[in-house]
């Protein structure tokens, strides 16, 4: 279940931490500025491999597996601790958000599922179908691609999901925020219409697009519903790291990607660089001439 509104976990004045968005109960809030997030194997592998990689610098380090009341935890650094009360967001990346796999899977049992369709009906009651809506249930591929092509995952190759400004102000709610001009608004209001601060995010995302162009971890991963999540303060210091591979997976060799040729399926192409491309163009164009 997502959080409806931004979390605050109790945490020691040292130790401040905001969960923009996913599932509020994946986190602890670990000692010595560290996060705990519920472990999956996938996403440790991916954390082992990025320590070696060049993309080291713009991921929280990670710290091992511990266990923590029963339960295991992947131990990375809590970014929130380099930066006094800082703004947050959160932009998934991509031009798709759930792995070819998971369409695979879903089509094997071509199940209708009442739940999507009633999330579906919450969000636009005029988008089943009729037969859709004689049945009450869609099916969960359908379900996926009619989520992803009201936000602006399909046309932009990037999506905001939640946003924490300086003044404390939470939105979470950019289900449908889609247009150009939409995200165009939403990012200008998440810098408070500095362009300072938009300089020092346009630096860091070149810096992050270069370092990107020649990982091997990139080239040889399926980087799916992975975020940047961008942080800046009143210091005037800012920064964008990449975090949760929870569906980033290797390709079997010797396959790689460019991730920026469109996505076929069967390609496994993710569209990261293209929404990156797409994200600095836009931020670029927020500036005053
Ligand atoms: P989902 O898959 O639904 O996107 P998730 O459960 O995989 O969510 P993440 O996306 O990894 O969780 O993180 C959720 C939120 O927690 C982020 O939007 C961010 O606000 C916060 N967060 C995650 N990792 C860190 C970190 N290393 N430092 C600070 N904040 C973090
Ligand atoms: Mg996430
Ligand atoms: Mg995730």
């Amino acid at each position: 279940p997502q959080p409806s509104s931004p979390l605050l976990l109790p945490s020691t004045e040292h130790q401040p931490w905001l969960q923009l968005v996913g599932h509020a109960e994946s986190f602890q809030v670990g000692e010595n500025g560290r996060l705990l997030k519920r472990h999956c194997v996938g996403e440790e592998k991916c954390f082992q491999r990025l320590m070696e990689d060049r993309l080291r610098g713009f991921v929280p380090s990670f710290h091992g597996v511990v266990q923590h009341e029963g339960q295991d935890y992947t131990m990375m650094d809590n970014l929130l601790t380099r930066f006094n009360t800082p703004a947050i967001m959160d932009c998934k990346m991509g031009t798709r958000t759930y792995q070819e796999e998971e369409l695979r899977l879903a089509r094997e049992r071509p199940k209708p599922r009442q739940d999507m369709y009633e999330k579906m009906v919450a969000v636009d009651p005029e988008a089943p179908t009729v037969q859709e809506a004689a049945q009450r249930g869609v099916l969960k591929t359908r379900y996926m691609q009619w989520r992803e092509s009201l936000s602006s995952t399909t046309t932009l190759g990037f999506r905001i999901e939640g946003v924490r400004k300086a003044n404390g102000e939470c939105h979470t709610n950019f289900k449908r925020t889609k247009s150009r001009e939409q995200v165009t608004e939403a990012l200008r209001d998440f810098v408070d219409y500095n362009p300072q601060t938009v300089r020092g995010y346009l630096c860091s995302l070149k810096q992050l697009r270069h370092a990107l162009e020649s990982s091997d971890f990139f080239k040889t991963h399926e980087v799916v519903g992975s975020s940047l999540l961008f942080l800046h303060d009143e210091a005037g210091r800012s920064g964008v790291w990449m975090i949760d591979f929870g569906k980033t997976s290797a390709l079997p060799p010797p396959l790689t990607l460019d991730h920026r040729t469109p996505w076929e399926e069967g390609n496994r192409e993710d569209g990261y660089l293209w929404g990156l491309d797409n994200l600095i163009d836009i931020l670029t164009d927020t500036l005053p001439p």
